[in-house]
Formats: structure tokens, C-alpha cells, sequence
């Protein structure tokens, strides 16, 4: 903070003031992030040179803060690059004139495509200087190959690569020994990187937001010719941050703030219907007793915990015509009445999936509720017993282009929480209050939507009671959450310990299963010959971007499954492990083959144990003598996680939470069991 709050002395290449932001600047910057894992160096990188955005051009601090998060638009937009590693070496051997199989070997020796592109780059005889690339430029350009359909897709998504990295220099300053400085400010190694997904600077988006807040500040301040004190800072860190958690689109933010200023964001960016929000979450336990513990003297309150898909439902009536337009303008469509929208727990518009709820919504949306947003289950409906059905009748569903009058395996929406009401967010009030403002909103109707079933004792033996009725009403077990006080304010974004869930299945286990990411697989033998017999799993580690591998799993699945992920897996195997896989080497430990990071499994395990094999929560110093992982005994497989990407994956912290608290760390259980296989 100190040195941000001196007039920027910056290391940054200056450009005129309105003209289009240079990559290369920007790209200095990254390199500077990567030379270092201090975050506050990571971060005062990062805020002088938005700061310099923003005084010299501000039309390019929203696609300067896009690039440095990894995304191109808000995560509703679902605007996805799509590109796997072999597009990915075509283009760079077609602009560099070099042969596919001379790209895979340096891919195989180099590991990281990235310094592949900043080798073939530098090798490569330039003929005339290409015009500078432009942050502006970039964003377009990815944008371009993001949004790329129809007929000859994958040629023109490589066309739109190759445009971009034939304008990028190798190296801002020259060759370089990619070897040593980790490749240095290319463009072409962060073009690449971005294409991946994983820019690998340890530069967090929660990063970038503080880094934004402060240089917004600073910035207004140097208008001013002032300072900025602590406090001002502070400020505007905690409101651009509660800001972005109501409404998560830097689209929305960026012009506001530049218009607005940063004390006034809140009341011009409001939680609003058609931006979806990031749900809140909650804390895993294995007994009762951790809950009275955990909320001991105050009020809490449980509810069954139904075992579907997570709904966001967003909602504009066509007699609310200001909010309307807001609305249309965002990802909206059409229901009998107004505008809605559904989203899925990461953000993904699941409106095409649902369209039996939305042609319905008219029969439980009262007359005078004009607006919401509601946080919901949906979960499989038995239309002639009248009562929920087990989660795997969900997934038969359709995901795409469902027809009403097709639809098969009918759904029940049970809503327990409401976040905006007729034109007015209502996260900040108590959860009493929210419940009964969902109530008088809404009209229950039988099998099409309910709330989701209460009780608020708080004696040991009455929630025992509700948690075994709940497991005989087809629910997993129970959320039990803080009623009363701001502590029961809706929390965007956040894993609470204000909710916490308590899973029948985990009781005196782990407390929770756990989402992982595919990362590799093992040819079957025996009857398992034709398909992959079992696969290399890993958590991920949003501090450093990498996936820390922490088991190998072979147990839970059907003949059908395997065979389906067969065909699904080896559509995405690659030749090596991502730079960015952490794994123990070794031989006899890597997998047959190794895959594109996009799958999420949901696994159970009996508990978890330390071995040399596996990296999972290494950084979180779990084994005091240094060298082992966090690994899962007797894993078994429960389901595909269709609605996590691989980043929402459990996270290295949380393996690491979860094995703390664990009985078997103090209580030791003989010799650990590495695999299942
Ligand atoms: P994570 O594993 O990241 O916590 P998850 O999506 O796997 O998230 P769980 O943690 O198992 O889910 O439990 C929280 C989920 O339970 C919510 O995301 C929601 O989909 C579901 N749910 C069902 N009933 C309720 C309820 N009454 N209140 C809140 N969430 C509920």
C-alpha cells in the first residue's frame, strides 16, 4: 500500500494517453507476477498497472481486467474457447513453419506449450515486423475463436490462432533462454496460457479484484492530487468486493465505476434478475453434535437437504417494464408472464434444460410478485406416488433443447431461499425474514413447486428425528443454517460456516464426498480390456493453478459407465501431463494415458491418509516432514459432476481440512492403503 500510494514510479512502458493499451505492457506485467510468489508484490504488479490503464485509457480497463482473469465475458454468457491441445500445436507449427511432429516433440521435452510457442517463435526467421498486438486486439481476437460455429469451425478457430500469435513478438525483449526466465514477457506464451485456461502466475481473480479496488482508488485520489488513506482502501476493497458477489460481471462493473466512482458502485451495481450470482455454500460436518457445537446459543434452523440440481430461477414480470429491459438485455427468456432465466450452480444458463419449469412458473408466481430471484432445488418428480426421486432419475434428463412435450422424468422445484423481491435485493436480511417474504411470494402447487420442508428445534433428539424423516423423503440429510442475526444474511459466493450440511451417507466418516478432476486413466485388463479399468484423480489448487493428484480409482463403476467414459476420455488424452499437474514421478506411478483437465467426478472415500505418491494438500503442510499427500482410501465413484468445472473441483485446502479433522490423524488405524487396485 505504501507504494501505491506514491505517484506511480512504474516499471511499465508507457503508451499515449487514449491510444489502445499494448499487450506487450501488459505482458511485462504478467512476467513480473510470475517472477515471484509474494502476493502482495503479485498484487501491487498488478494494481500500477491498471492504475496506468485507467489514466491513460480507461476504454481498456475492462478487456485489461478480462485477460488478466482468464475469461472473456461473465460466466452467464457461456463463452468458451473450446480448444484442446492438438488445435493448439497446429497453430502454433503452421505459423512457425514447423512440422506437427517437430512440435510434439518439443512439447514433449519442453512440457508447457507455452515456452513450445516462445521456441518456435524465436527460431523462426521474421520477414517484416508485424503491427503490435493491443489488449483490445487480443480480447477481439479470442472472442473471435471463442464464438466460431457451424461448418469448418475447428479450421477457423485455428485460423483466429494463428492470426493472434503470428502479430505476437516471441519476446518483448529479445530472444530468450526459456530455460531460465520461464520464457520471459512473450505474447505468444501468454496467448498460448490464456487458450489453455491457466495463465499460471498465481494470480488469483480475488487478486485482481483487490488489485483493481486499490488502483481505482489510487486513481481517483490522483485526480485529485491527494493520497489515499488506509482507510479509503480499505473502503473500496470491501465494496467492490461485495459489490462483485451480488453482481459478477466486470461488464457491468468497470463502466459503472468509471462513470460513477467507486463510492457510489453500490447503489448503480445491484444484485439484479439476469446476472446470475455464485451460490452460497456450506461447511461439511459428521455429527450432530459438531452443529450444536457450531451454533451454541444461537437460533438455527434445518432443512432437508434435497438430492437434485442446484436452480438459481431469475424472474421479471412484463408489468415491471424498468427492470425488464435490464433484464432482456442479460441472459433471459420468454416464460408465459415475463422474462426468466435458470442457472445452474456455476452460472451455466440451464433455461433450454428446464423449459417444463418456466412454462409453469405462471401457477406459483403470485400475481403482485413482480421480480426475484430464488435459490432452489430441482429434483425428480414421481407423478403417481407424489414424491421425490432419487437423484439418478435427474440425470436421465435431457441437458439440451428439451421440448416440453417430450419431457420424460418430470420436475419438482423446492425453493429455500430468496434473494431479490420486487426490485430490491434482499441478501442482507435475516434468513427468518427471507423465508417468510418466499412465502407470501410464492403459491405451493403439488409436484410442480414447493419450499423446501423446515423445523427449527434445537434439541439433539428432534434433529435426529428430522434428519431420518428427511432420508425417508428420498433427501440427502440436512442444511442447517443461522436464522436470525446478520449472520444469517444470504452470503454470494461464499462456503459458510452459517449453513453447514450434515450427509446421512458421511456421518462419522469424512463429513462430505468429494468432486475431483480426471486427470489420467490405466488400460482395463481382465473383463475390463476394451475400456479404461481406472483413473488418476486430483483436487485442485487455486493458490498456485495446479491439480494436485490424490487417488487412483477403479471401484463404482458399471460396465455401461466405463464404456461411456471410454469414449468420452479418449477424445481428450494428451501426450503428457500438463505443466500445471502436480504428480509424484516415478514410472510405475503415471497413468496409461494422460487427459485434458474437464471432467469433475464425484467420489466417496472410507477416509484419508498420507502417501509419498500423491500431491494433494502438500502446500498446506500436512505432513510434517515435507514429501507426502493427502490420499483417499477405498474410493468409489458416485457420479459425473455435469455442473462443476474442473477450477470448482474440492480444493487442496479443503482435502486438507478434511484430513485434519478426521478421527484416524490422532487415532492411529495400522498401515495406510494407497489404491484400490
Ligand atoms: P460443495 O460440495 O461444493 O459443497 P455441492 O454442490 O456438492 O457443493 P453440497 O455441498 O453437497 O453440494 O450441498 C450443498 C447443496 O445442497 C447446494 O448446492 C444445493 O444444491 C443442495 N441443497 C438441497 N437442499 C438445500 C437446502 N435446503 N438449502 C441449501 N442447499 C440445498
Amino acid at each position: 500500500q505504501t507504494r501505491l500510494k506514491t505517484k506511480s514510479e512504474h516499471p511499465f512502458p508507457d503508451w499515449n494517453p487514449g491510444a489502445p493499451v499494448p499487450y506487450a505492457a501488459l505482458c511485462q506485467t504478467f512476467s513480473l507476477i510470475e517472477m515471484t510468489t509474494k502476493r502482495l508484490v503479485i498484487m501491487e504488479h498488478c494494481a500500477l498497472f491498471l492504475r496506468q490503464v485507467m489514466r491513460l485509457t480507461p476504454d481498456d480497463l475492462l478487456p485489461t481486467v478480462l485477460l488478466m482473469v482468464n475469461k472473456l465475458a461473465p460466466d452467464y454468457a457461456g463463452i468458451e474457447l473450446g480448444i484442446g491441445e492438438s488445435l493448439i500445436m497446429k497453430a502454433i507449427g503452421e505459423t512457425t513453419g514447423r512440422s506437427l511432429p517437430v512440435i510434439k516433440a518439443d512439447q514433449k521435452d519442453i512440457g508447457d506449450l507455452g515456452l513450445v510457442a516462445v521456441k518456435s517463435r524465436s527460431t523462426q526467421p521474421t520477414m517484416f515486423k508485424p503491427k503490435p498486438l493491443t489488449v483490445r486486439g487480443v480480447h477481439q481476437g479470442l472472442m473471435g475463436i471463442a464464438t466460431v460455429t457451424g461448418s469448418g469451425a475447428q479450421s477457423r478457430k485455428v485460423d483466429g490462432i494463428k492470426k493472434l500469435l503470428s502479430a505476437a513478438d516471441s519476446c518483448a525483449t529479445g530472444k530468450v533462454d526459456i530455460t531460465k526466465d520461464k520464457g520471459g514477457p512473450s505474447e505468444a506464451k501468454f496467448i498460448i496460457r490464456f487458450l489453455e485456461g491457466k495463465l499460471r502466475l498465481g494470480l488469483a481473480e480475488r487478486t485482481v479484484l483487490v488489485s483493481l479496488a486499490q488502483a481505482i482508488v489510487c486513481h481517483e485520489a490522483d485526480q485529485k492530487d491527494k493520497v489515499p488513506t488506509t482507510t479509503e482502501l480499505e473502503n473500496g476493497e470491501s465494496i467492490l468486493k461485495t459489490v462483485y458477489s451480488e453482481l459478477p460481471s466486470y461488464d457491468a462493473i468497470i463502466p459503472a465505476v468509471l462513470e460513477h466512482g467507486i463510492k457510489n458502485l453500490r447503489d448503480s451495481c445491484k444484485l439484479r434478475p439476469g446476472v446470475p450470482l455464485k451460490p452460497m455454500l456450506a461447511k461439511p460436518t459428521k455429527a450432530i453434535t459438531e452443529v450444536l457445537d457450531r451454533f451454541e446459543g444461537q437460533q438455527f434452523t434445518c432443512e432437508y437437504k434435497y438430492d437434485g440440481e442446484r436452480a438459481q430461477i431469475h424472474y421479471v414480470a412484463k408489468d415491471a417494464p424498468q427492470e425488464l429491459s435490464r433484464a432482456t438485455a442479460s441472459a433471459s427468456r420468454e416464460a408465459a408472464s415475463g422474462v426468466a432465466s435458470i442457472f445452474s450452480r456455476n452460472s451455466e444458463d440451464l433455461s433450454k434444460k428446464y423449459p417444463d419449469i418456466l412454462a409453469k412458473l405462471h401457477s406459483w408466481v403470485k400475481q403482485d410478485t413482480m421480480s426475484f430471484v430464488l435459490d432452489c432445488e430441482t429434483v425428480a418428480w414421481d407423478v403417481d406416488e407424489k414424491k421425490v426421486l432419487p437423484f439418478q432419475q435427474l440425470m436421465t434428463r435431457k441437458r439440451k433443447d428439451v421440448k416440453v412435450e417430450d419431457v420424460k422424468v418430470k420436475v419438482c422445484v423446492f425453493a429455500f431461499d430468496l434473494l431479490y423481491l420486487n426490485g430490491q435485493p434482499v441478501v442482507e436480511k435475516p434468513l427468518r425474514e427471507r423465508r417468510e417474504l418466499l412465502r407470501e411470494a410464492f403459491t405451493p402447487v403439488e409436484g410442480e413447486f414447493g419450499f423446501a420442508t423446515f423445523m427449527n428445534g434445537q434439541e439433539l433428539d428432534e434433529i435426529q428425528d428430522f434428519l431420518d424423516e428427511s432420508v425417508k423423503a428420498s433427501c440427502e440429510g440436512l442444511m442447517v443454517k443461522m436464522l436470525d442475526g446478520t449472520e444469517s444474511g444470504y452470503e454470494p459466493s461464499k462456503r459458510s460456516r452459517n449453513w453447514l450440511k450434515v450427509k446421512k451417507d458421511y456421518l462419522s466418516g469424512i463429513g462430505d464426498s468429494l468432486d475431483l478432476v480426471v486427470l489420467g486413466a490405466y488400460h482395463g485388463r481382465g473383463k475390463r480390456t476394451s475400456v479404461y479399468g481406472a483413473f488418476l484423480l486430483a483436487c485442485y489448487n487455486p493458490a498456485t493453478e495446479t491439480y494436485e493428484t490424490v487417488c487412483n480409482i477403479g471401484t463404482g463403476f458399471s460396465e455401461q459407465v466405463l464404456e461411456e467414459l471410454h469414449a468420452q476420455l479418449s477424445a481428450i488424452t494428451i501426450d503428457r501431463a500438463k505443466p500445471f499437474y502436480s504428480h509424484s514421478g516415478g514410472g510405475q506411478h503415471q497413468p496409461d494415458v494422460w487427459l485434458e483437465p474437464r471432467y469433475v467426478w464425484e467420489v466417496k472415500t472410507a477416509d484419508l491418509t498420507l502417501s509419498p505418491r500423491y500431491k494433494a494438500g502438500c502446500k498446506e503442510g500436512v505432513d510434517p516432514a515435507g514429501g507426502k499427500g493427502i490420499s483417499l482410501r477405498f474410493p468409489r465413484f458416485v457420479k459425473v459432476r455435469d455442473d462443476k468445472k474442473p477450477d470448482e473441483a474440492t480444493s487442496s485446502r479443503q482435502v486438507a481440512d478434511m484430513y485434519r479433522k478426521q478421527e484416524s490423524v490422532t487415532k492411529s488405524k495400522g498401515p495406510a492403503v494407497d489404491d484400490d487396485f
